[in-house]
């Protein structure tokens, strides 16, 4: 059986995946069964944020791999520690809650929530209102929290107590928080599988103003957005404010998994002794390669990261083929007169490799990709699109 035959036989159809097995890869380049590169713009979905096997990331994680791979949430270990240091040094948040990936990430913000909210005003106030077109996760909570009814219809019922608003309309939101006892509002502030779209700076001021009157609980997801991928640390940091709570995950621990609430003042003791919990949670290897990541992801690597998407959005805006370009930082839309599927097909051909986001494609390349490398991809995209 060839690999691709044992996948199919013993996988789940979950995926759909590329017709390219990867075997190996270096940086921004990585390297198929048949010894065919590609130009890595996919990034494993905004996860390997310096790339595969960046050497300082490997030395981190093999460093803490020779003392232990693993302890549980029973015993203290440094990484973890740290981790949790570093992110509430460079985020004002107080406290941190490790888990394994964006959904629970979500799930942990989601209990942060509804635990504040009953502790204050009583149990009648759980709803989290969520945004029309959000993406939160697959577990059934977090997909009642995304704000998508494709995901939705095949497996109700899901957790009750979530409402979605129209993005960017502050009037209706304002309304739904009088309609429903709210605990918490949860908003990606460029929502990524939705189609790449940046939400409007007024909007999240104002969406920051009612949570504060209304000691409603600002919550961001960072999943994606997280870790340096817009060209600050958080995507929230563009928008001058505070949440509450932010989650993140996929980039954080640069292609290792794991998951991190962030949790502020307010809600930093909400979750107590058992409470909450995770096994793998923190993982010391995990955390050790986010300790790598995050340390480098400094103000000279953001600027970096700016200047590559000032490149980028001069790159394609008004290009042939090329109807709109959405995002910020290193996390790019494309509106393509050609089907999205159709562009990123051609450019895996022609050896780039990107991804889609509903109607759109999709560039998420690695934080450090060397500018040579990304003129180069640019180039081959902007030729599929011209076709
Ligand atoms: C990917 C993503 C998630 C889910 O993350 P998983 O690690 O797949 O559970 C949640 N929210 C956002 C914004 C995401 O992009």
């Amino acid at each position: 059986m060839t690999i691709r035959e044992m996948d199919r036989a013993y996988v789940a159809h979950t995926y759909n995946r590329f017709p390219v097995e990867i075997v190996s890869g270096q940086g921004s380049v990585v390297r198929d069964s048949q010894g065919k590169e590609y130009i890595d713009l996919g990034s494993g979905i905004a996860v390997t944020s310096f790339g595969i096997g960046d050497a300082e990331w490997k030395r981190a994680v093999t460093e803490q791999l020779d003392q232990v791979q693993h302890t549980s949430n029973l015993y203290y270990t440094a990484p973890c520690a740290k981790l949790a240091q570093m992110l509430c040094q460079r985020t004002g948040m107080k406290k941190v809650f490790f888990s394994n990936s964006g959904a629970e990430s979500n799930e942990c913000a989601i209990k942060a929530a509804r635990k504040y909210a009953a502790d204050q005003y009583g149990q009648e106030r759980f709803t989290i209102i969520t945004l029309k077109n959000s993406f939160h996760g697959r577990t059934l909570t977090t997909l009642a929290a995304t704000g998508q009814t494709h995901y939705h219809e095949l497996f109700q019922p899901l957790t009750p107590g979530f409402v979605h608003a129209e993005a960017n309309d502050l009037a209706k939101l304002t309304a739904l928080t009088e309609q429903y006892p709210t605990a918490g509002i949860l908003i990606e502030c460029v929502q990524g599988e939705g189609g790449v779209i940046p939400l409007d700076a007024a909007y999240v001021k104002g969406v920051e103003k009612l949570c504060r009157e209304k000691d409603i609980l600002l919550m961001v997801d960072e999943v994606q957005t997280g870790n340096g991928r817009t060209g600050e640390l958080y995507a929230y940091m563009h928008y001058g404010v505070q949440p509450d709570i932010v989650s993140t995950a996929k980039g954080l621990a640069g292609g290792l998994p794991l998951g991190a609430t962030l949790l502020g003042e307010k809600v930093e003791n909400t979750l107590g002794f058992g409470d909450h919990g995770s096994t793998f949670g923190g993982n010391p290897v995990s955390c050790a390669g986010a300790v790598s990541v995050l340390s480098r992801i400094d103000e000279k690597l953001l600027s970096e990261v700016r200047e590559k998407s000032r490149y980028l959005f001069a790159a394609f805006q008004g290009a042939p083929g090329v109807r709109a370009v959405t995002g910020l930082g290193l996390m790019i839309g494309l509106q393509t007169e050609k089907n999205a599927g159709e562009v990123v097909a051609a450019c895996r051909e022609q050896g780039v490799l990107c991804l889609t986001a509903k109607e759109k494609v999709r560039l998420l390349p690695a934080l450090n990709i060397p500018m040579p490398l990304l003129q180069k991809a640019a180039q081959v995209i902007l030729g599929v699109c011209a076709e």
